[in-house]
């Protein structure tokens, strides 16, 4: 079985009001409207980029997609839940002002940013979904109760999970803080030789997991929860992962914890996936214009989110000429096992037909 993934070519060069055109047309050739019903309260998932970040996908690129759920007369309301680090993101008022300020807002867009996990991120429902590594997951708690989803994430490098692209927007972003810190579990970093005793990552560890002695930072593996903030604000390269022992672990969990976002959804949710700006970090990095690591290839979408970021992976190596891991500058970080073990518990398929628009 083959699940389709529709594409359409596009670059930023054709402007915010382009690129929404573009997707308006991507959704209707790809006839998304099927997934959602009047009166559905619709999540429109997003990325509001952090503060500081200029690589996210601005708000206006969303009008169109905005356009066709309105018209459908569905209620959609713009959605992301908290961070586990402490950036401008972290909490639900601070979130929805960064959003604002950068467009995400009822006055630009017409529909309010609301996040589904409540004030601090502990608002959550239990799904259980009887995997190998979880039994059930915990899941933002408007997530679960709304009646249908839209995803737009921006295809980026991450230096966690190798691609941030639909499964983590949906598997991460989706969930309540809690459920991110059980993902991030299996991370633990090190620190290097090459530690300047900056603290940096001693102020900013949400865990109080680090401490500076004479010679360098140490991190208290117990405490540790494993959510990549030290390795974010580290400008000495010194905070360090044993990727090959600990991504798969986070990249099962996430695709985990997307099947329990998308338990009661089946038929209620698409995914566009912005190949436009692709970055070797995600947009919860605060560095302004980061350097794209190929040029901009357009929009996909698909019903099916492994098929999606299966293709979006494909292309994004036909386009970089190497793996992704190489081509964010980690030969040792791989994808792989989040696809094929989305597949394996019945996510998806990662065998697609690529159909142009
Ligand atoms: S941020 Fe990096 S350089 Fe600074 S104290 Fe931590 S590990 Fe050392
Ligand atoms: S030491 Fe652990 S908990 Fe603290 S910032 Fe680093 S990864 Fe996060």
């Amino acid at each position: 079985m083959t699940s389709k993934v529709y594409l359409i070519p596009a670059s930023l060069r054709e402007g915010p009001g382009g690129v929404s055109h573009k997707a308006r047309t991507l959704f209707r050739a790809a006839g998304m409207a099927r997934c959602f019903k009047p009166n559905d309260f619709t999540a429109v998932k997003i990325h509001v980029g952090e503060h500081g970040n200029t690589t996210h996908i601005k708000a206006d690129c969303l009008r169109g997609l905005i356009e066709e759920l309105r018209a459908l007369k569905t209620k959609p309301f713009l959605t992301d839940t908290s961070t586990l680090y402490s950036g401008r993101r972290h909490n639900a008022v601070d979130h929805a002002i960064l959003a604002a300020e950068h467009g995400f807002s009822l006055e630009n867009l017409g529909i309010p940013f609301i996040a589904p996990d409540g004030l601090f991120g502990t608002s959550e429902t239990a799904v259980r979904i009887d995997c190998p590594l979880n039994k059930e997951v915990l899941v933002a708690y408007d997530i679960v109760r709304c009646q249908s989803i839209l995803s737009c994430a921006h295809f980026t490098g991450h230096v966690a999970a190798c691609a941030g692209a639909t499964l983590k927007t949906i598997g991460m972003g989706c969930t309540s803080r809690k459920a991110k810190m059980r993902q991030h579990a299996s991370l633990k970093p090190q620190v290097g030789d090459n530690c300047t005793l900056c603290g940096q990552c001693e102020r900013y560890c949400p865990a109080d997991a680090i401490t500076l002695d004479q010679v360098k930072a140490h991190i208290d593996r117990d405490k540790c929860i494993g959510c990549a903030e030290c390795v974010a604000v580290c400008r000495f390269d010194a905070v360090k992962y044993d990727w090959g022992a600990e991504n798969p672990v986070l990249q099962k969990n996430v695709a985990e914890h997307a099947l329990g976002v998308l338990k009661d959804k089946a038929g209620r949710a698409c995914f566009f996936n912005f190949l436009l700006s692709i970055t070797k970090d995600c947009d919860c990095f605060d560095n302004p214009d980061m350097p794209n690591i190929v040029p901009d290839i357009g929009i996909a979408a698909s019903t099916d989110p492994v098929a999606l970021d299966k293709a979006s992976i494909d292309l994004v190596e036909q386009a970089g000429g190497d793996r992704l891991g190489a081509l964010i500058g980690n030969k040792n970080l791989d994808y792989d096992a989040q696809i094929s073990h989305a597949e394996a518990i019945g996510l998806g398929t990662a065998r697609y037909e690529l159909v142009e628009v």
